[in-house]
């Protein structure tokens, strides 16, 4: 396994980014505050290029390849966000690639890839290993695999985002960030320990998939079946073996949300920051709310991952079973 990155890595992914990714804006809101009774800071990455802090971590991998790499082109695997972010990083540096795709990923996750120029190769998400398809096409094609997180390169990427959140406020004393294999975590986990170093760091991940909170708790790798989640960003099954490394080290808890709450979330973010947040962007926000009180007086940053949702899917969630207004 290679060593896992540093902060050292996420300021030189931070100067590589420059002039590439978006420094994406900063949201507060009086009124949320007020519910809450807690200063937040949201970093909205729906905000980022192709709607999602993927295309830090994918930039910051392919933009390191060499001339052969280039030239063979990049694959990966991905449900949507990490698909498209490679894609389009792949098309600003010239780079072929091929993204191995669950067959029913949201329609506009698929097109937007598609849009960007990759080739796509569709499997089964519950009955095949992208990972070993992915390994497959690498070692036939020489293309070199860039994994969604489980690489060092990817986590420095990500870690720019809670970078510049924290440049951009000052310090805080805790932070919530949405956890699917761990790549954005521990990149803000390299970032805040750096930047604000008595912040506590928490991930967020769906309650139908809490392998990172037992991860946490017994010390090594929790391998679980697909989680059956609206939070499609985060159904992941484990945990990165580099990002564990770093989370196992500096996070301080891990906590989860129900689809539910996650719908609640995503209604508070229209009615009142008015922005369009996917299920997994909203999960960081979701357990704040759900700890309300245990938060009060704290400057507390929120990471909003990522706004890809198709527009009719959006609709129905928000009209749907999980509401349970009159
Ligand atoms: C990928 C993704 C996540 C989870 O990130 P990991 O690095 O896998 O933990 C969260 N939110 C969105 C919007 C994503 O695309």
């Amino acid at each position: 396994m290679p060593t896992p990155p540093s902060y050292a890595d996420v300021e030189s992914a931070a100067t590589r980014l420059e002039g590439h990714a978006h420094r994406t804006p900063v949201l507060t809101s009086r009124r949320v505050d007020g519910e809450i009774g807690a200063k937040l800071f949201f970093k909205c990455e729906n905000f980022q290029r192709m709607g999602a802090f993927k295309f830090r971590g994918a930039f910051n991998a392919l933009a390191q390849f060499d001339s052969e790499q280039r030239r063979a082109g990049v694959v990966t695997y991905s449900s949507g966000n990490h698909a498209q972010a490679v894609a389009l990083a792949a098309r600003i540096l010239g780079i072929p690639a091929t993204i191995v795709m669950p067959h029913d990923a949201p329609a506009g996750k698929l097109a937007a890839t598609m849009e960007y120029g990759a080739q796509i190769v569709a499997y089964d998400r519950y009955t095949e290993n992208r990972e070993e398809i992915g390994q497959e096409l690498a070692a036939e094609r020489g293309l070199t695999l860039v994994p969604p997180y489980d690489h060092p390169d990817v986590i420095a990427g990500q870690g720019t985002a809670v970078k510049e959140l924290i440049e951009d406020v000052g310090e805080l004393d805790a932070l919530f960030v949405c956890l699917g294999g761990g790549g954005l975590l521990s990149g803000s986990t390299l970032a805040a320990r750096a930047l604000s170093p008595s912040c506590r760091i928490y991930g967020v991940e769906p309650e139908a998939g809490d392998d990172g909170l037992r991860s946490l708790r017994t010390g090594s790798i929790v391998h679980i079946e697909t989680p059956r989640t609206i939070a499609d960003g985060a159904q992941t099954q484990h945990l990165g073996e580099l990002p564990f490394e770093i989370i196992r080290r500096d996070v301080d808890d891990i906590h989860t949300a129900t689809d539910a709450e996650l719908v609640e979330a995503m209604r508070v973010f229209a009615a009142t920051l008015k922005i369009v947040v996917e299920p997994t962007g909203c999960l960081a926000f979701a357990a704040v709310r759900r700890l309300g009180k245990a938060l009060a007086g704290q400057r507390v940053g929120v990471v909003v991952s990522g706004g890809n949702i198709d527009l009719d899917r959006y609709a129905a969630m928000l009209a749907g079973p999980w509401n349970t207004r009159s």
